[in-house]
């Protein structure tokens, strides 16, 4: 490889924006507090699955940070597709609840579809609604998918040009790679979308001032395949567990390496490491879009809050 070891990329720090988003919220959820609304999130969590549960209790914890009011639902694995919707029915028709979360994946007998399209749209803070999507499509006010809304909020704190820009979009997935390109269009980027079919993907992200990568693949996105300067969103989250892969990824970055082989495994992004060294602002996985995503929870039901229940003029906006 003939990038420098010497020049790192700024780094998209996810954790510090989530802080400063935090604190806004604090306060906006002061000023609805003052009007007797306290916004409120439901969650729906089925089954025993180690990593939902892990995900549900990060947004509930985010939740009481906040000062804001959530309640958990925890039916069992075989619960059926009626149950869940007589749920999210009643999670509908009760007015402290401003956003209904159901964590997916749910099980194989359960129509998740069905489940999603129940969700009262006014309610939908992960934005997965097709009424949410179609707003999204047509540019108009909206609830929007909690990751790519945090992508696009990293870029636009980090102040990084999007106008014009050549934006790539790496994965075309409901919930990330095709909300991502709809919010970049919107943003007045020119945007590609790229999947697994796509043909001479390097040659395509080279292309890339912004380059998004979800495609749930570890270290694929090559550090010579980003533009010098570009600057680069890191969705994946990978586990790796294998010695040879993670000394291959993390030669450059003893380090990590040193607390892989203690931990005996390492969060990669989709993106290789190595591309800190090509990037000109890039976000670490972990440390990067994670922390924006619950980010963009919160704030979802805040707002879900502020235009469901917030009619004076104090709160509105
Ligand atoms: P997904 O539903 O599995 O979609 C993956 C996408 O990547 C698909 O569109 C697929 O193309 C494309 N793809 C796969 N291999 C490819 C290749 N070799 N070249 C180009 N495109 C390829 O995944 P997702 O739900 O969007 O998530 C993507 C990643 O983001 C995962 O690692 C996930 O864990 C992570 N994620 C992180 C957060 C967070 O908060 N940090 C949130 C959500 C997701 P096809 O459509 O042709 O199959």
């Amino acid at each position: 490889m003939c990038y420098s070891l010497s020049m790192p990329a700024q780094i998209l720090d996810g954790s510090k924006i989530r802080d400063d988003i935090f604190s806004e919220l604090k306060h906006e959820i002061a000023k609805l507090s003052a009007h007797g609304i306290r916004p409120g999130l439901a969650a729906v969590l089925v089954g025993d699955n180690p990593a939902s549960q892990l995900y549900v209790k990060s947004k509930i914890a985010a939740c009481e940070q906040l000062g804001m009011e959530s309640w958990l639902h925890a039916p069992p694995a075989n619960v059926s597709t009626e149950y869940l919707l007589q749920l999210i029915r009643d999670l509908n028709a009760d007015n402290n609840v401003d956003g209904i979360l159901v964590q997916l994946p749910l099980p194989g007998q359960v129509d998740s579809k069905r489940v999603l399209e129940a969700v009262d749209p006014a309610k939908d803070v992960d934005g997965f609604h097709p009424v949410s999507l179609g707003r999204l499509v047509s540019n108009r006010p909206g609830l929007v998918a909690c990751t790519p809304a945090g992508c696009m909020e990293m870029l636009r704190r980090y102040k990084i040009p999007i106008e014009g820009a050549n934006a790539v979009v790496l994965g075309r997935s409901d919930i990330v790679g095709k909300p991502m390109a709809l919010l970049l269009m919107h943003a007045n980027a020119t945007v590609t979308i790229c999947h697994s079919k796509t043909k001479d993907l390097a040659d395509v992200v080279r292309r890339a001032d912004i380059a998004v990568a979800a495609m749930g693949k570890g270290g694929y996105v090559q550090a010579d395949w980003i533009k010098p300067g570009a600057a680069v969103i890191d969705v994946g989250t990978n586990k790796v567990t294998e010695a040879a892969e993670a000394e291959k990824l993390l030669k450059n970055f003893p380090a990590r390496l040193e607390k892989f082989r203690t931990k005996g495994n390492v969060l990669i992004g989709d993106v290789h490491p190595d591309a800190v060294f090509t990037a000109g602002a890039i976000s670490p996985v972990p440390g990067g879009v994670g922390p924006m995503t619950i980010t963009m929870l919160m704030s979802n039901t805040v707002k879900a809050a502020r235009w469901r229940r917030g009619k004076s003029s104090v709160v509105a906006g």
